[in-house]
């Protein structure tokens, strides 16, 4: 995970709209953010090559995980540690609350649950991205092929789990910082699972633990592919993805 975690977590921190896709708006806020000062009149590749040089990394100007580590570790947390009111399930940490907005209505409460069972076994987490439209997941998958950077997805808009608002990604948080790898991503499986939700851990190809998606009950004996061929076309007719 996820290059576009990391991303998601920078933008959090500087209170822009969490998408993980690193466009001019990113880039521009995290430059203003290490120099002081807005890239008046730069073009994104100068920011780009300006930023890792600012972070001490190679100024190649294709920024991957490694860059955004570092401007990651540049940037400091927001302290936004608000605590989960066990009284209430209506809503946890507003990090999290952002993405879960973008969800399906029967994915949402799923994913609190997971904050909430989660922050019971003594294991912080937050949703850290949701949904991607079609569009987003287009600038991503451009990303490394015809724009800048390095490729991060094979999945063109609407071929991917994410383009749906039926899937999200956690983040695992220790001392208020993301931890990208931690053996909380398996430890907590078993737990989305026992709420219903299919977990990225549990693929056979290519695992994913910070996964976790709403299964529809028409698509329970369905390979991903024809999952995915079947939102397409319920979403393009505008029926409903999980009746
Ligand atoms: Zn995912």
């Amino acid at each position: 995970m996820a290059l576009d975690a990391l991303i998601t977590q920078v933008q959090l921190n500087l209170g822009l709209t969490a998408d993980g896709i690193a466009g001019p708006k990113t880039w521009n806020a995290v430059y203003t953010k290490l120099m002081g000062a807005a890239p008046l009149g730069k073009d994104l590749a100068k920011i780009i090559t300006d930023v890792q040089t600012k972070v001490g990394v190679k100024a190649d100007g294709a920024p991957g995980p490694i860059t955004w580590e570092a401007i990651n570790k540049a940037i400091p947390a927001v302290n936004n540690e608000e605590q989960i009111n066990p009284a209430t399930t209506a809503k946890v940490d507003s990090r999290s609350e952002n993405v879960i907005s973008t969800l399906l209505p029967e994915v949402q409460p799923l994913a609190r649950q997971l904050v909430i069972q989660a922050a019971a076994k003594g294991i912080t987490i937050k949703i850290l991205s949701g949904l991607r439209t079609y569009e987003q997941q287009d600038a991503l998958y451009a990303q490394g092929r015809t724009t800048p950077g390095q490729i991060v997805t094979n999945a063109k808009g609407g071929y991917s789990n994410h383009n749906f608002g039926l899937a999200f990604d956690i983040g695992v948080f220790e001392n208020g910082k993301y931890m990208g790898e931690s053996p909380k991503y398996a430890q907590l499986g078993p737990v989305g699972v026992a709420l219903g939700l299919a977990w990225g851990g549990n693929w056979v190809s290519l695992k994913d633990t910070p996964h976790y998606e709403l299964r529809p009950d028409w698509a329970k004996n369905m390979s991903n592919s024809d999952l995915l061929a079947a939102l397409r076309d319920r979403k393009s007719k505008g029926t409903s993805l999980i009746a």
